[in-house]
């Protein structure tokens, strides 16, 4: 697809036009190009990103956004309905984690919403940076993440001046070396990272563990259930085998949870929980002398949309724990199809024991092969390095009828295909795949020139188009 299909259709605006377009001609633009664009993923061959994928479900989230979609969050004495949503979709999400269970002394359980998982993993990183200098006088702190969690955690520390320990996995279980961060841990270490489950594999941690070294060590363990928070739980409850990593285990004292992937809420939303809320407590932010007046945030955000609260508040208690257990039943049971399909193969090998997202490679052709294949039937996997892997969220649209059945058979032919091209060199490796050489300055040029190039496309194309 083009970077840029729709140069020939609509006008392109370099400037803010004169006179403005009438609502209706605006509104056929965004329908056409929103209705393409849907039909990209309705198909249920596009892993992740659609996690909800229910044009219902999306009509009603956008009623309630439009309600509040004007009010800013940050100006609460106008919108006590704010304080009300955002409220309770924190104490909803503590209890999906067993905040109940927490006994320590502290201030007790508490939360932030935030505007996506990296906003989660920033305001976590930052919590515990400020914290630990308040009460440990720790002035050049690090924090020891898997090699497999999230690169919100890079981003984090990269930001707030935090160097980052990146531990090695099991390379069988691909769950991170618990001795090597054992080893790892010092005098100026603010926090541990687990992942449940982690993108790149779909594989949990070892937070047991985790949590028991750091609560030995005397510090936190942010658990990272960005992806898997709002549906693992509800896997365990369907007996599936997935074991505790939330605040029924000792050391968890922080965990992300993406309202905006399985909570089925609108793209801006997150949860960030704390087990003692001192530690959310310390990053917030207030300039009391400022000419403009007081000025206080919770978070790293300043004005805010009510109607995201209002839309996240209204998927969690429209859909209530039998929703959300129904959706991740038919999300598990297509999951299980579909690894018994790549498990029927002797020349895949799935990566670990995976469980909604799994990650499979090859010993005996590169993947990329199956991938090259699988995109023209019209499949989107995510492209995995060091080994090359390809893996499948597994998400609604995938369990519409017909859709596991059809992965089985277009599985089976793009297996044909790679064992057919063994010896050539796949048309998606270079895209995806480990770049011969790794990062050198000549990828460092052509990533930044793709970045430019999703802000600036529409002033570099050429005169003449319309508008
Ligand atoms: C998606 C994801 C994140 C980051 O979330 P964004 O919403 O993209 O900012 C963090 N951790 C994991 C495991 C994820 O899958």
């Amino acid at each position: 697809m083009s970077e840029y299909p729709y140069a020939d259709r609509f006008p392109i605006n370099r400037t803010l036009p004169e006179e403005g377009r009438p609502r209706e001609e605006v509104m056929a633009q965004l329908q056409a190009m929103a209705k393409e664009e849907d039909a990209l993923w309705e198909t249920g061959k596009c892993s992740g990103t659609m996690y909800c994928g229910d044009h219902e479900h999306y009509e009603f989230l956008n009623e309630a956004f439009g309600l509040f979609a004007h009010v800013n969050a940050l100006q609460r004495d106008m919108c006590p309905s704010s304080t009300n949503f955002e409220g309770e979709i924190i104490a909803m999400a503590l209890d999906l984690f067993h905040a109940d269970t927490v006994a320590d002394a502290g201030a007790g359980p508490g939360g932030l919403v935030t505007t996506g998982g990296t906003g989660s993993i920033l305001h976590a990183v930052l919590s515990y940076r400020e914290h630990a200098a308040k009460h440990r006088g720790v002035t050049m702190p690090n924090l020891i993440k898997p090699e497999t969690a999230h690169p919100a955690f890079d981003k984090a520390c990269h930001l707030f001046g935090v160097e980052l320990r990146r531990a090695p996995i099991d390379p069988v279980t691909t769950g991170v070396d618990v001795s090597w961060v054992a080893d790892h841990i010092d005098e100026n270490t603010v926090a541990l990272i687990g992942s449940a489950c982690n993108y790149g594999y779909g594989t949990i941690d070892p937070i047991a563990e985790l949590g028991a070294l750091a609560g030995g060590r005397g510090v936190g363990l942010h658990v990272d259930g960005c992806l898997g928070g709002f549906i693992l739980p509800f896997g365990e409850e369907l007996g599936y085998d997935i074991p505790p990593f939330d605040f029924r285990v000792p050391g968890v004292t922080s965990i992300s949870a993406d309202t905006h992937k399985y909570g089925y809420a609108l793209k801006g939303t997150s949860t960030l929980l704390f087990r003692d809320k001192a530690l959310r407590d310390s990053q917030y932010f207030f300039l009391t002398d400022w000419s403009g007046g007081k000025y206080c945030s919770p978070g790293i955000e300043g004005s805010r949309s009510g109607g995201l609260l209002a839309a996240s508040w209204a998927a969690m208690v429209q859909l209530g724990r039998a929703g959300y257990r129904r959706y991740a039943q038919a999300i598990f049971e297509t999951a299980e199809a579909m690894k018994a399909a790549v498990r029927s193969h002797p020349e895949l090998r799935m990566v670990g024991r995976p469980s909604f997202l799994f990650s499979f490679t090859s010993d005996v052709f590169d993947i990329y092969h199956v991938n090259d294949f699988m995109r023209r039937r019209g499949w989107r996997l995510n492209g995995q390095q060091y080994p090359n892997a390809l893996h499948m969220a597994v998400t609604r649209p995938q369990t519409q009828p017909g859709v596991a059945e059809s992965f089985a058979v277009d599985l089976a032919d793009a297996v044909a295909h790679a064992n057919e091209h063994a010896s050539e060199s796949p048309a998606s490796g270079a895209i995806y795949g480990g770049v011969a050489g790794g990062i050198n300055d000549e990828a460092d040029e052509f990533i930044r020139a793709v970045m430019a190039g999703m802000l600036d496309k529409q002033m570099s194309l050429p005169p003449g188009h319309p508008g």
